[in-house]
């Protein structure tokens, strides 16, 4: 099973999508890579969720990546005795530590150190700043304030304090257990929210010890001052556009958008751009023309993937969303401007043997018209080095490691291929050449590319490139 294009779509899981039947929809319309949000349901709802994706990748005979995101450092107010109250401006409305369902008056909120850090005046956001709430007083558990925008408030919404670094510390207890749940259902990516610093990072890092890669997502003003070294120390990024457009005015979003994009693509790290990408989509078969114009921008900008949050988590069309992106996608992609801007040789090349082997591999597939590059990895460096070029032609990974085939399903441009057993050097060429041709990328008389690495199996040793003509 291929793909006809280079930008990988993230979905969400959620009520909306539960069945295998859904799951396997969801993959036939288009989506790459699946999300499990720890901030809502249950480990045994999850379970289930990965159970069926891991049958449906062999039936289907194509890897699929699993996103763990944790819930991180967010602060969320506790639930309500009817499920929901309505707000209106003026009215006072309490956040305290009281563990009891809310009501009309108030609602806990179990994060203390919220309650050292608000002052009166301060405003509180919720439900990612629909709601508007000024500091009127403080005490040590309860934090009175008065309605300045209202609406509708249901259970565990967000709470954001702009400009305000909270002393929170990167993994909650329950980050730390559901880490430990997501690692033992062999979730190939840990996404990291609320990455303030760079030690978030390292710590999360040690828990996780390689047992899966990590992606950091951007939502606070305060990870976007540590760029640079961020990006040392993580294998992914999410430009968070929820949360960011919160702790900063949302105009603000889509510059850093751009520059976020354009340090992944330089660091050739893989970048998802996420949030309400067709949020109106939730509840309508057919999204607003800005939305489309937003997926399409993220696709122009030569982003890895794009995601889906509420639209396949929640909303009532979930399969529509899938193919609406999958969609707007192949034509951006078809697009001769995306071509140029996306594939033009705008890469600062690293002096290393791999980055020769890549360079040379992409101006070798576009020299001999060839159908695809394949390339031979363990851990997939060289095969994102390869993705880091934008080639016109797909790239295979072909891997004997079933975490890096899956992990590879988020990055722009790859599809990955998982074989049984190491690949012997005397056999490269051949296995390289039914490998495209099983796959859909070449037929007789075509040119494939292929780099590998002598000796073969050890990480970071790409130092082979191959033209190959299928007999
Ligand atoms: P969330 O993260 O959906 O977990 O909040 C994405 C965002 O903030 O944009
Ligand atoms: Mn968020």
């Amino acid at each position: 099973m291929r793909r006809y294009r280079n930008t990988k779509i993230v979905a969400t899981l959620g009520p909306s999508t539960r069945t295998k039947r859904q799951i396997r929809a969801l993959i036939m319309a288009g989506v790459d890579v699946f999300r499990l949000n720890f901030s809502h349901g249950e480990h045994s709802d999850k379970k289930s969720r990965v159970t069926a994706i891991r049958e449906l990748e062999k039936e289907l005979d194509r890897p699929v990546a699993i996103m763990a995101d944790l819930q991180g450092p967010k602060l969320r107010i506790g639930e309500f005795k009817d499920g929901a109250i309505e707000l209106a401006p003026g009215e006072n409305f309490s956040l305290d530590l009281k563990e009891q369902l809310g009501s009309k008056s108030r609602v806990q909120l179990p994060h203390t150190e919220i309650f050292d850090a608000a002052e009166a005046d301060m405003e509180l956001l919720l439900d990612d700043g629909r709601i508007r709430l000024r500091v009127q007083k403080v005490s040590k558990s309860v934090i009175d304030t008065k309605v300045v925008t209202g609406g509708r408030l249901s259970a565990r919404k967000g709470v954001n304090v702009p400009g305000v670094t909270l002393g929170l510390s990167a993994l909650s207890e329950k980050d730390k257990s559901d880490l430990e749940f997501a690692l033992g259902l062999g979730c190939d990516w840990i996404a990291l929210s609320f990455v303030q610093r760079p030690s978030d990072v390292k710590e999360a890092r040690k828990l996780i010890a390689d047992r899966a890669a990590v992606l950091i997502k951007l939502e606070k003003p305060a990870a976007i001052d540590h760029l640079e070294e961020l990006m040392t120390l993580t294998d992914a990024v999410m430009v968070a556009r929820g949360d960011l457009g919160v702790e900063l005015p949302p105009e603000k979003v889509p510059g850093l958008q751009k520059k976020i994009v354009k340090l992944c693509r330089k660091w050739g790290k893989p970048v998802v751009v996420a949030t309400q990408m067709l949020d109106s989509m939730v509840h309508s078969p057919s999204p607003t023309r800005a939305e489309a114009s937003d997926v399409a921008t993220a696709v122009y900008d030569s982003a890895d993937a794009v995601m889906l949050s509420a639209e396949t988590a929640a909303g009532e069309y979930p399969i529509e969303s899938v193919d609406m992106m999958n969609r707007i996608i192949l034509e951006a992609e078809g697009d001769e401007a995306y071509q140029a801007s996306t594939t033009s040789k705008q890469n600062v090349v690293e002096p290393t043997v791999s980055d020769a082997i890549t360079l040379a591999a992409r101006q070798v597939a576009e020299t001999v018209n060839a159908n695809c590059i394949v390339t031979y990895t363990t851990s997939g460096s060289t095969t994102l080095r390869a993705a880091r070029e934008r080639p016109t032609v797909p790239i295979l990974c072909v891997t004997s490691s079933l975490s890096t085939a899956r992990r590879m399903a988020i990055a722009w441009g790859i599809h990955s291929v998982h074989i049984d057993q190491e690949e012997r050097f005397s056999t490269v060429v051949k296995r390289a050449v039914d490998i495209a041709e099983t796959q859909g990328f070449a037929s007789s008389g075509d040119h494939i590319v292929i780099t590998a690495g002598v000796p073969m199996g050890k990480s970071g040793s790409t130092n082979v490139l191959r033209i190959e003509r299928i007999p």
